[in-house]
C-alpha cells in the first residue's frame, strides 16, 4: 500500500475541474487524479496536462453511476488505505434557453449535482485521513435560490439541526413538486439548477457538523464554495474569470494547512466565507 498522500477531483477533464487538477499536480505534494465519466475524454486531459510537464493519474468516475463511485473507493483502499483531498466538482446546468420541460430538467440536474455529490460523499467521506479536506462545489447561485425559497423553506436550508435524510426529502419533494408543476405554490424557487446547488451547500454544512461530532480529532476540513463566474463550457465565453482564477478558492480549501482549524462548514468565495 502506498503511504502516499492522494487528491481527487471529480469531472475533472475540462473547465474548473481540470484547471484544480492542474494546480494540485504543482502544488500538492503526492498523486493527483483527474477523474471523467469519460475515459477517452479523460485520457485526453491528461495527455493536455503532461504536454505542460504535469504528472496527473487517472481514473474512470461517473458520479451517475453508484458502482463508478464504488470501484474508485475500492481503488483508493487498496491502493492509498484512503483519501487525503477530495473535490467535488462534477455539475451540470441547462442553457437559459433550453426548451427540456422544467420537470426533467429539476430531475436530471438534482439527480448529478445533489444526489451524485451525495453518493460520492456517503463512499469516500469514511476513507479521508486525518487532516484530509473534502471542498464541494457549489455555486452563488445556492445563496439567490435560497433568497427565492419560501421563509419555511428558508428556515430549514438554514437550520443547524437539520439532517441528510430530511436534506434528501427536501430535494425529493421539489423534483415531486415540479411533476405537478406545484413547485412555486410550494415555496421553490424557478431554478432546477439553483435548488441542486442549495443541497451542495446545505449537504457541506451537515457534513462538516458529523464531522465535527464523530471524528473530531482528525482534523479534516469540509467546506461548499462558490469558483466565481468562470469560462468554460457551462458558463460560456462571457464569463469574468479564466477556469485557472475558478480553481483558486477551491485550491485555497483543498490546501488549507494542517494548522488550520477553520474554515470548516462555511461557504466560501473569492476565498471568503459568506453568510448563508
Ligand atoms: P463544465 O466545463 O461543464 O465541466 C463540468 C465537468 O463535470 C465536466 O468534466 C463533466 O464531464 C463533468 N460531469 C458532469 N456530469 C458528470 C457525471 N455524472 N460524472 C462525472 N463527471 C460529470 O463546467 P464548469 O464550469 O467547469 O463547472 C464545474 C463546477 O463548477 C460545477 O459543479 C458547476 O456547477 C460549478 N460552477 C461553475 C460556475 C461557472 O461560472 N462556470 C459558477 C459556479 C459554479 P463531461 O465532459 O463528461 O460532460
Amino acid at each position: 500500500m502506498s503511504s502516499v498522500p492522494v487528491a481527487v477531483v471529480t469531472g475533472s477533464n475540462k473547465g474548473i475541474g481540470l484547471a484544480i487538477v492542474g494546480a494540485l499536480c504543482k502544488q500538492f505534494p503526492g498523486d493527483v487524479y483527474l477523474t471523467s465519466r469519460d475515459p477517452g475524454r479523460g485520457q485526453a486531459a491528461v495527455a493536455q496536462l503532461q504536454q505542460e510537464g504535469l504528472r496527473p493519474l487517472f481514473h474512470q468516475l461517473d458520479i451517475d453511476d453508484l458502482q463508478s463511485i464504488r470501484a474508485l473507493r475500492d481503488f483508493l483502499k487498496e491502493k492509498y488505505g484512503g483519501l487525503n483531498v477530495l473535490v467535488n466538482n462534477a455539475g451540470i446546468a441547462f442553457k437559459v434557453h433550453d426548451t427540456t420541460p422544467f420537470a426533467v430538467q429539476a430531475e436530471v440536474t438534482l439527480k448529478t449535482n445533489f444526489f451524485g455529490t451525495r453518493n460520492v460523499c456517503t463512499e469516500l467521506l469514511p476513507l479521508m485521513k486525518p487532516y484530509g479536506r473534502v471542498v464541494n462545489v457549489s455555486s452563488m447561485v445556492s445563496s439567490s435560490a435560497l433568497a427565492g425559497c419560501s421563509q419555511e423553506l428558508q428556515q430549514k436550508f438554514r437550520s443547524d439541526t437539520i439532517t441528510e435524510d430530511e436534506l434528501v426529502q427536501l430535494m425529493t419533494k421539489f423534483v415531486e413538486d415540479t411533476k405537478k408543476s406545484v413547485h412555486q405554490k410550494e415555496g421553490w424557487p424557478n431554478t432546477a439548477y439553483g435548488v441542486s446547488k442549495i443541497g451542495v451547500t446545505v449537504l457541506s454544512r451537515i457534513q462538516a457538523r458529523l464531522l465535527r461530532e464523530q471524528r473530531k480529532g482528525d482534523h479534516i476540513l469540509l467546506n461548499a464554495c462558490c469558483p466565481g463566474w468562470v469560462r468554460t463550457d457551462m458558463a460560456g465565453p462571457k464569463a469574468t474569470k479564466s477556469p485557472d482564477e475558478g480553481a483558486e478558492t477551491p485550491v485555497y480549501l483543498a490546501l488549507l494547512p494542517s494548522s488550520a482549524d477553520a474554515p470548516h462548514g462555511q461557504f466560501v468565495s473569492n476565498k471568503t466565507v459568506r453568510p448563508w
